[in-house]
């Protein structure tokens, strides 16, 4: 383990990627972490916590609760110290540099904190004068509500708007230091689909211009969506990293899911993954194989065995399935 000694005169470590859109990216990293331990008391939430993320790429932080994923998001965003190990933003050490980081991040979700008596444009002009903008923060605003389109929203009272529309003001909050590296704590939890796309749109098009975003979400589906690279913590120590191909190519091949009469459970010609799922005269069988041929080869067996099917799936792991892997596994322990 290391001590916390680390400063920005040590050489920045550089970085070379290709994002999910295929852009390449390449440059110091923006977020590094090295042996991170965080104990509060005889706890340790983070137990040697090693990752990092180029600038302009999206970092998905995911795990069940309790994992450690809040106390990693403050100890980056500068909130908690580390117990011992190296955490750099940009290159600068979020313990001897605290408050020039805290210039460089920007933070959505629990943190955040907008008034609510306040319409959304005067919160963004407000947070621009706090932050130093002064005359510039009108123009600040003015920009932002443009880039988030949120001209319906910035003549109305925070308070009086819905969760989704309130999560776009407080991102276009977040934005208005212009960050290079933002956090997202949660941003979507409790919106609709239509709502959560529209953010992830935004959260995409932010990476394209290269800010930096660290995600923690507990919709497996969002960081499949937003993140170039992902790390899955569970007590405290990273479980799995990876793609989210990569994540799901831990569980591998395909899973086939058949509906069949219950009677001819006896009958089936392979051993499910788990037991039956039994409704009334029916039963749902899951099992999982190498690859498409074998799955249609599965399919096939089915078929001559005299086993008539009435719903069939085939489908590709998901991140649900890499969680649930990892969980029954304990691989990672
Ligand atoms: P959730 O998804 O429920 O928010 P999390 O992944 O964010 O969980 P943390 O909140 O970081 O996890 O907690 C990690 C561990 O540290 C847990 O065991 C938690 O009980 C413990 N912990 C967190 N904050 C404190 C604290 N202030 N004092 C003592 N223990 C704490």
């Amino acid at each position: 383990m290391r001590d916390l000694k680390g400063n920005s005169d040590e050489p920045q470590q550089y970085s070379r990627v290709s994002t999910r859109q295929g852009r390449e990216v390449s440059g110091p990293v923006a977020v590094l972490v090295e042996d991170l331990h965080v104990a509060y008391g005889t706890t340790w939430a983070l137990d040697g916590v090693d990752l990092a993320a180029a600038p302009g790429t999206t970092l998905g932080v995911l795990g069940h609760n309790g994992a450690g994923k809040t106390t990693l998001i403050r100890t980056l965003t500068t909130l908690v110290r580390p117990t011992t190990g190296r955490v750099l933003i940009d290159g600068l050490d979020v313990v001897t540099h605290a408050p020039t980081v805290r210039r460089r991040i920007g933070v959505t979700g629990q943190y955040a904190g907008l008034d609510d008596f306040l319409t959304a444009r005067e919160n963004l002009e407000l947070i621009g004068r706090l932050t130093g903008l002064g005359g510039r923060s009108r123009d600040r605003a003015d920009a932002l509500i443009d880039r988030l389109d949120l001209h319906a929203l910035a003549a109305r009272r925070v308070g009086e708007l819905s969760g989704g529309s309130r999560r776009r003001v407080d991102l276009a909050a977040s934005l208005v230091g212009s960050p290079s590296v933002l956090f997202l704590d949660e941003p979507t939890t409790g919106l609709d689909p239509i709502a959560r796309s529209g953010l992830w749109d935004v959260v995409a098009e932010l990476t394209g211009t290269g800010t930096t975003v660290v995600l923690t979400t507990q919709y497996l589906e969002e960081a499949d969506r937003l993140a170039d690279h992902i790390v899955v913590l569970d007590h405290g120590r990273v479980a799995a990293r990876g793609t989210a191909t990569q994540l799901k190519g831990i569980v591998g091949g395909k899973r086939v899911t058949a509906t069949v009469p219950t009677h001819h459970l006896v009958d089936l010609p392979f051993r499910p993954d788990t037991d039956p799922d039994r409704h009334g005269d029916t039963a749902r069988v899951t099992v999982t194989v190498d690859d498409a041929t074998t799955a249609t080869a599965i399919v096939s067996r089915l078929d001559r065995a005299g086993i008539p099917v009435t719903d069939l799936d085939v489908t590709s792991p998901s991140l649900d399935d890499v969680f649930t892997h990892l969980a029954l596994t304990g691989a990672h322990r």
